[in-house]
C-alpha cells in the first residue's frame, strides 16, 4: 500500500457516527471508503473494534498510556466509518473476489468482546468470509462465544518470546498466557493463531523455542518486526536487523512445515542461528519459493505496509516475491551460516 494519494472523506463526520467502525486505510480503499492508491492492496480486511486499550503494551499505539494518535495501530491509520455500511462493502468485495478474509483487531475495553461478538454476527449474517479475531481472551469460554458468533479463527497475542519481556513490556502472566493457549489449541484444533514481535530483545533462538512450542500445538504464528511508533514507550528502540529477521522467518516457515529438525540447529553463545541442520543446497531449496519470506499468519493476512515503509525494508512481502528478491532473501539467509553445514 503506496499511500500516494489519500483522501479520507470527512472524518470528523465519520467520528460522530453512533455506529461506527475503525477500518484500516487499506482495506478502506479496497472498501471505496476512501481514495488509496495502493500497489499492494490488503487481501484480508482489517477493522479495528473497541477504544483506547486498558493494557499497556510498551510497543503498542493503542496502550493506555500511549500518546500516539488514536487512530494509530503500528504504521496503520485506521480512520472510523458507519459498521453497517463497512459490512455491507466487505460483503460486496469478497464476493467480487478482492478480499479473502476479514480480520477485527479487538482492543481491552470492558465492552469490546460484546462489540466484536456483534461485529462477527454482523458479517456472518451478510456473508461467508473467514473471519479472524484478535482478542484479549480471558478464558475459553470467550473464545466458544466469538466461534460461535461466526469466527474461523481466534488469535491470542504473546508478542514477545521471552517470558521475561512479556512481563516487562506487557503484563504479569505469561505462564498462563501460555496456558491459555495450550487450551484453546487443544478445545478448537486448528483455529487458533497468535503473534510475535521480532526485535524486543530476545535472542534467535529464543524465537525457535518458541516457534516449536507453538507449531507443536497446531498453532498459527504471525510474525511481525518490531515497529518503533511515536508516542509509545519503545519509541526509540531500532527495528530489528533485516538479516535476523530473514534468519528468523526462515525458521519459522520451515518449522511449520515441519521441514527442519529443530534439534539440529546451532546457534552462537548469542542465540544467533549458525545452522538449520541443512546443506546450503537443501536449504535454498526449502526456501526457493519466497513463501518464507511473505507475511506470515492466518490464510490470506497480507497486512501491506503495517510494519514498513513504501520504499523501505521489506520485512515481510504482501506479495509473491520476484526471483530476484527470492534470491537476495535467501542470500541473506545463507550469509549468516557461519558453521559448517551437513
Ligand atoms: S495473523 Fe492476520 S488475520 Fe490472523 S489475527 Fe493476526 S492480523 Fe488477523
Amino acid at each position: 500500500m503506496a499511500l500516494d494519494h489519500v483522501n479520507t472523506g470527512d472524518l470528523a463526520d465519520a467520528a460522530r457516527l453512533a455506529d461506527a467502525i475503525k477500518v484500516s486505510i487499506g482495506t478502506a480503499g479496497v472498501l471505496g471508503l476512501a481514495e488509496v492508491v495502493q500497489h499492494d492492496p490488503p487481501t484480508t480486511a482489517y477493522l479495528m473494534v473497541g477504544d483506547r486499550c486498558g493494557r499497556d503494551c510498551a510497543f503498542c499505539a493503542q496502550a493506555r498510556s500511549s500518546r500516539a494518535r488514536a487512530n494509530a495501530l503500528s504504521r496503520v491509520t485506521w480512520p472510523p466509518y458507519d459498521a453497517a455500511e463497512t459490512v455491507a462493502r466487505l460483503a460486496d468485495a469478497y464476493l467480487a473476489g478482492r478480499l479473502r478474509r476479514a480480520c477485527l483487531q479487538v482492543t481491552a475495553t470492558p465492552d469490546s468482546l460484546a462489540r466484536a461478538e456483534e461485529i462477527v454476527a454482523r458479517i456472518r449474517a451478510m456473508s461467508k468470509i473467514p473471519i479472524s479475531a484478535s482478542v484479549a481472551l480471558r478464558h475459553a469460554e470467550d473464545a466458544a462465544r466469538l466461534f460461535a458468533a461466526g469466527a474461523d479463527r481466534l488469535a491470542l497475542a504473546l508478542d514477545a518470546a521471552t517470558p521475561e519481556l512479556f512481563e516487562r513490556l506487557k503484563t504479569p502472566g505469561w505462564q498462563r498466557q501460555c496456558n491459555l493457549l495450550a487450551e484453546l489449541a487443544e478445545r478448537f484444533p486448528g483455529r487458533i493463531s497468535t503473534h510475535l514481535i521480532v526485535g524486543l530483545g530476545e535472542t534467535e533462538a529464543d524465537l525457535v523455542r518458541c516457534f516449536a512450542w507453538l507449531t507443536e500445538r497446531g498453532i498459527c504464528i504471525g510474525l511481525f518486526a518490531f515497529t518503533p511508533v511515536p508516542g509509545t514507550a519503545l519509541a526509540d528502540r531500532l527495528p530489528p536487523a533485516l538479516a535476523s529477521y530473514r534468519r528468523v522467518q526462515a525458521a519459522r516457515c520451515l518449522i511449520a512445515q515441519g521441514r527442519l529438525d529443530v534439534a539440529q540447529m546451532r546457534f552462537s553463545s548469542e542465540g544467533q542461528i549458525v545452522s538449520y541442520g541443512l546443506s546450503s543446497r537443501q536449504l535454498a531449496a526449502l526456501l526457493g519459493s519466497g513463501d518464507a519470506f511473505r507475511t506470515a499468519g492466518c490464510p490470506d493476512c497480507n497486512r501491506p505496509y503495517y510494519n514498513e515503509r513504501p520504499g523501505g525494508v521489506m520485512y515481510n512481502y504482501p506479495r509473491p516475491l520476484t526471483p530476484h528478491e527470492v534470491q537476495e532473501a535467501v542470500a541473506i539467509v545463507q550469509s549468516a551460516l557461519t558453521t559448517p553445514t551437513p
